[in-house]
């Protein structure tokens, strides 16, 4: 017999928690749900709140001695001292497109024998269930079976305290599917993520600081190298290969590609947003960011101030695309260029012409800009996050030059930002695409203007002068927004 009463209580339990019912355990405990001795049908409702999994249906088998989950992706992580185990699970069985993802630590590995007599060495992981009002811990094992009817099979040592009604059913009451179209709007779970940073600098600063970061949040983070990755592009499995083997699924790539990989970087990071991982920043924004003058048409198209900037091809129209500017003196940038390299200053208008038929007669593109003498050779990196800057610093150049990079021998010191900088800097990352990014500002008579925004900011310099722990944000970020629910709709973003 269905008990009413109960549904409603459980019901009104999940509204009670609001935000995130499978983070409040604790919140349950508050509430009375603790050791009451229950008893259940064959068939019942169970709640895995630490996978982030509300409504399971789950068949009890007093003939299997542990409770089994069927997962798919099955994939351990970690270290030997400290194992997971991540895995997808399909909770409602007749929706394959709702797939959560779920780790755990491994507690043990076991050789299981199933039903059909299959012999399987499976992971054992141990997590609290809650059937209606008790909630306890139990070992469950992952198995990948193909498509059974119920996601979750109830062993003895599960039940080892509970009387099994086996003529009846969900004597616990009843919960919905629906709670998984709840929990996408949600706050994710906090779980073990496993995170790949591709860098081809393993040992670079901003490298060492997130691996840092990560791991004192209890996160598995490997290096991959960008270069070292091949793509198996197939619409039905699409896949990272690394020496000669497939890539795990990963939670979450950090992006952190170098200008002269852009385009192979694009491709891998393409590749794991096909497989449906969460990437910092996308092969599109990225790809935005680093064309240079497309990111400056797509800032000035969304009316974010820049310097005047003017792009032309033939020689012919030299004196116009000078004049365009303001005259000398001139900037003349290369569109490759990063770190300052390819960015001159022409004093006159006859150095301005030289520049400009050296760079046409090496078919070099290049951009035009007014110079903005009161900057004084400063500008002001602000480092965005999400929808925050996390940290700034301005960089002053050295007495000889103009460019302020670090890179060209350029000093940092802290810095205050006024609300429009933070509010440019921030639309700026938005309207390419970039959840982070460094935007670089020029202070002129006339405002803060955008000069560049970069897809992998570096952190050293940033993190030593704000005295800012970004990375930890960066992380924070990542934490907040992987949702442990995809669709396959959703999947291809
Ligand atoms: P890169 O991508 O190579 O760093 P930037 O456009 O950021 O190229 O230019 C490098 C540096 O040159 C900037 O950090 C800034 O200090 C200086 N600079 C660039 N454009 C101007 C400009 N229009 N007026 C004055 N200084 C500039």
């Amino acid at each position: 017999m269905v008990n009413k009463k109960y549904w409603n209580y459980r019901v009104s339990l999940f509204d009670i928690v609001g935000n995130n019912p499978l983070n409040e355990a604790d919140k349950k405990n508050e509430i009375g749900l603790n050791m009451e001795n229950i008893v259940v049908g064959w068939e019942e409702w169970v709640t895995l709140p630490e996978l982030g999994l509300p409504a399971l249906k789950a068949k009890t088998d007093t003939g299997a001695r542990t409770s089994a989950l069927h997962a798919f992706s099955i994939q351990p992580f970690g270290s030997e001292k400290k194992p997971f185990v991540r895995f997808g699970i399909h909770p409602v069985p007749d929706n394959p497109d709702i797939e959560v993802f779920c780790s755990a630590r491994v507690v043990d590995r076991r050789e299981v024998t199933s039903s059909n007599g299959q012999k399987e060495l499976r992971y054992v992981i141990k997590t609290p269930i809650i059937i209606g009002k008790r909630k306890w811990d139990i070992e469950i094992t992952l198995t990948n079976r193909g498509n059974m009817a119920y996601r979750m099979l109830l062993g003895r040592t599960a039940l080892e305290e509970i009387a099994v009604q086996p003529t009846q059913s969900f004597i616990q009451g009843q919960l919905s599917y629906r709670l998984y179209d709840k929990i996408a709007r949600q706050k994710p779970i906090k779980r073990p993520l496993r995170i790949a940073v591709l860098t081809r600098e393993p040992n670079n600063f901003s490298t060492r600081r997130l691996v840092e970061e990560a791991e004192k949040r209890n996160h598995v983070i490997e290096l991959i190298d960008t270069k070292r990755c091949y793509l198996n592009i197939q619409s039905h499995n699409p896949e990272v290969h690394y020496d000669g083997k497939p890539l795990p699924v990963f939670d979450v790539v950090i992006p952190r590609i170098g200008a002269s990989l852009t385009f192979y970087g694009m491709a891998v990071v393409r590749q794991f947003e096909a497989m449906g991982t969460f990437c910092l920043n996308s092969a599109a924004s990225i790809g935005a960011s680093r064309d240079k003058l497309a990111a400056h048409q797509i800032l000035a198209r969304h009316r974010i101030p820049m310097p005047t900037t003017a792009f032309a091809n033939s020689p012919k129209d030299t004196n116009s695309l000078l004049s365009l500017v303001g005259g000398a003196p001139t900037v003349l940038k290369l569109l490759q260029s990063t770190q300052g390299r390819g960015v001159v200053l022409a004093e006159t208008k006859k150095a301005g012409e030289a520049v400009i038929s050296a760079f046409q007669g090496l078919d070099a593109h290049f951009i035009a800009q007014e110079f903005v003498k009161e900057a004084a050779g400063s500008d002001v990196r602000c480092f965005v996050v999400g929808k925050k800057v996390v940290g700034a610093m301005m960089r002053t150049a050295d007495a000889e030059d103009f460019r302020s990079n670090l890179h060209a021998g350029g000093k940092a010191k802290r810095v205050a930002l006024s609300k429009e900088e933070k509010a440019i800097a921030i639309r700026s990352a938005n309207v390419l695409g970039l959840t982070v990014a460094g935007v670089d500002l020029i202070r002129t008579e006339t405002g803060s203007k955008v000069l560049e925004v970069n897809s992998s900011p570096g952190l050293e310099g940033l993190e030593k002068t704000s005295r800012k722990n970004v990375a930890e944000k960066i992380i924070e970020y990542i934490e907040n927004n992987v949702s442990s629910t995809v669709r396959q709709s959703r999947k291809t973003r």
